[in-house]
């Protein structure tokens, strides 16, 4: 399956493309996940996004259309790939279908994730993920708790808040959902691509309209 997961921040992409890769044994391209491991390692694409993304704003288009090039260089998306929080503007999208076409790999579908701006911020605010940057499990003090308070189910690291899912970043990056993100939605509209999915519920009643919308392709 060659996927793209669309959705307000929060909604639950990640969780949702982390275990459908994990079980059809494809690629989970997270760029989220990408720049923070590039910030923590103080690379130099890490030194320029790191304020963007604690201020939720985008990182700009053309760092963003080098990293994924070169996520796809790895050679690993033949039997298939999920994009979590790529593209997230029209110039992304237009770029990513250059790329995909030069590589032989299109999108065969286009999942998006919708869920009321109010619900988010509760979600977001209460999740924490592993500060291990070879696990990043996530979790929710409320909806999805660990077993152990401040400890990864799955490895035993301790549990961190995002610095970017305080209110004020989170506000900044809904609003960057509506104004840029959402206009990527006709653009896959045309191309008969999506799929819309309620995020609203819980994780598996999200992973089960995941796996119904999938069994379509
Ligand atoms: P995420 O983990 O997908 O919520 O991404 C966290 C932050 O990384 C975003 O708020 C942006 O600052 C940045 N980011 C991730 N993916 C992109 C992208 N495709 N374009 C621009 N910025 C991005």
């Amino acid at each position: 399956m060659r996927l793209a997961f669309v959705g307000p921040p929060g909604v639950g992409k990640g969780t949702q493309a982390k275990r459908l890769a994990e079980s059809l044994k494809i690629a989970h391209i997270s760029t989220g996940d990408i720049l923070r491991d590039a910030v923590k390692r103080e690379s130099p694409i890490g030194r320029e996004a790191k304020n963007f993304i604690d201020n939720g704003f985008l990182v700009p288009d053309k760092v963003m259309i080098g990293i994924i090039r070169e996520r796809f260089e790895k050679g690993d998306c033949g039997n298939g790939y999920i994009l979590d929080g790529f593209p997230r503007t029209v110039e992304q999208a237009e770029a990513l279908e250059n790329l995909l076409n030069e590589i032989e790999l299109p999108l065969q579908s286009v999942y998006v994730f919708n869920c009321p701006d109010e619900f988010i911020l509760e979600r977001i605010t209460g999740r924490r993920t592993c500060s291990n940057s070879a696990c990043q499990a996530t979790f929710h003090v409320r909806f999805l708790p660990p077993r152990v308070e401040g400890a990864c189910d799955q490895c035993g690291e301790a549990l961190e808040q995002r610095t970017d899912d305080s209110p004020g970043p989170v506000k900044k990056r809904l609003e960057k959902y509506h104004a840029q993100t959402s206009q990527i939605i006709p653009f896959y509209e045309e191309r008969n691509l999506v799929q819309r999915l309620d995020g609203a519920r819980t994780s598996d009643e999200v992973f089960a309209q995941v796996k119904s919308a999938g069994a379509t392709l």
